[in-house]
């Protein structure tokens, strides 16, 4: 049996990866529905709204799903609280020090996986004893480590250092990349950016629809000295440029961004004023689809490339 499929009682080792702004109560139950792990993405919700997506989410699917924290968020303890109250099963953390949190959660039989993008904070996620470790590859979109691991390095080296179960995220939207994290030394795989160009996606419309329009070369990694953050090249991220160009200083840069910007692009649909938040491999995403649908096609493919590198010979 998969590690992953055991710890959170799933059929497909596919986790949706908890977003802001993208990934409420619909996105998450659909995703649970088709055998995967749906997570609420709770950065962007206020803790009453977060309460009302659990809620939505317990009625939406009888199967397992999770709530993602990134610790930076500033109303922390009340998403701790309304997370036990509601009796949600499973958390992702994210952006933080696993420490912090991991054991109260267990304390209530909850099960945490924490997100890293090196080798030095998934030995903090040993530390802090998580039931698993999500490690991020530079390819991905939104908040992401400093360092620029890529995924292809990524999950073999923590798969070599640690012996928690292991999600490989990062660049994964097909069965051959999943087929692919695994042969690396992944239990299961994260995809977020796959899910934003889904039916059920919360994200809006115009957001979605770029996504699957963005092209090779269209995202970057920046703003590393305030939260690092790969999002699409667009009349914001030209803005950003102009400041590192103009040496702009810390608080220049922080007031450049300001408040709001990614509800702004992702939630409000402003492609150009916003923060579009995505992964290199939007560059493959061509088609806004149901999740099951999703989900069967990453699944058909895995299999099928199974089945072709079973026969190779050299
Ligand atoms: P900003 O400071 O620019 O804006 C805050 C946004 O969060 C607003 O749009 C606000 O909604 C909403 N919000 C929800 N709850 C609260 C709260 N308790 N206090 C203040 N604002 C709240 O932040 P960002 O939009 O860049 O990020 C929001 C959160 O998401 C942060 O916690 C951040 O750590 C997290 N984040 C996580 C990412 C990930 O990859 N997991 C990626 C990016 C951010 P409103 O406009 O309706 O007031
Ligand atoms: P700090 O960077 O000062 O970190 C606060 C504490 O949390 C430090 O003890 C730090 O370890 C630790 N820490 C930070 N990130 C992680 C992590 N992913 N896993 C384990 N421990 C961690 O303050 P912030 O709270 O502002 O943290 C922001 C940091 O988080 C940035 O460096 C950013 O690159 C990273 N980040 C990582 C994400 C991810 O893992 N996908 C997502 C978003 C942000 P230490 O003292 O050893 O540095």
């Amino acid at each position: 049996m998969n590690r992953i499929n055991e710890l959170f009682g799933i059929k497909y080792p596919i986790i949706q990866g908890g977003m802001i702004w993208c990934s409420g109560w619909e996105l998450a139950s659909a995703v649970s529905n088709a055998g995967g792990l749906g997570l609420i993405g709770s950065g962007s919700m206020y803790p009453e709204v977060l309460r009302q997506h659990i809620r939505k989410c317990k009625a939406a699917t009888n199967n397992s799903f999770g709530v993602n924290i990134p610790l930076l968020y500033p109303d922390i303890e009340d998403h701790i609280n309304i997370i036990i109250q509601e009796g949600v099963k499973v958390v992702f953390t994210s952006a933080g020090n696993p420490k912090k949190y991991t054991s109260r959660l267990q304390s209530y039989g909850i099960k945490v996986a924490h997100v890293i993008a090196n080798k030095k904070f998934a030995i903090k996620c040993v530390e802090a004893g998580v039931d698993a470790i999500v490690a991020e590859g530079f390819e991905a979109g939104g908040h992401n480590g400093v360092d620029e691991i890529t995924t292809m390095c990524l999950i073999p080296m923590i798969a070599d250092t640690v012996n928690v179960p292991l999600i490989a995220a990062g660049g994964i939207a097909s069965g051959k990349a999943m087929l692919a994290a695994i042969i690396l030394g992944a239990d299961g795989v994260q995809m977020g950016s796959r899910f934003v160009a889904s039916k059920e996606c919360s994200a809006h419309i115009n957001f979605k629809n770029k996504v699957v329009v963005a092209g090779e070369g269209e995202t970057d990694l920046t703003l590393k000295e305030l939260t690092a953050v790969r999002l699409i090249k667009n009349g914001f991220y030209n803005q950003i440029q102009k400041a590192y160009t103009e040496n702009a200083t810390h608080k220049e840069l922080k007031d450049l961004l300001g408040r709001g910007r990614a509800k702004k692009g992702m939630f409000e649909g402003n492609l150009e004023e916003g923060e579009l938040e995505i992964g290199q491999v939007s560059a493959m995403i061509n088609t806004i689809m149901p999740v099951e649908k999703i989900i069967k096609e990453v699944i058909d493919e895995f299999e099928s490339e199974r089945n072709r590198i079973s026969t190779l010979k050299f």
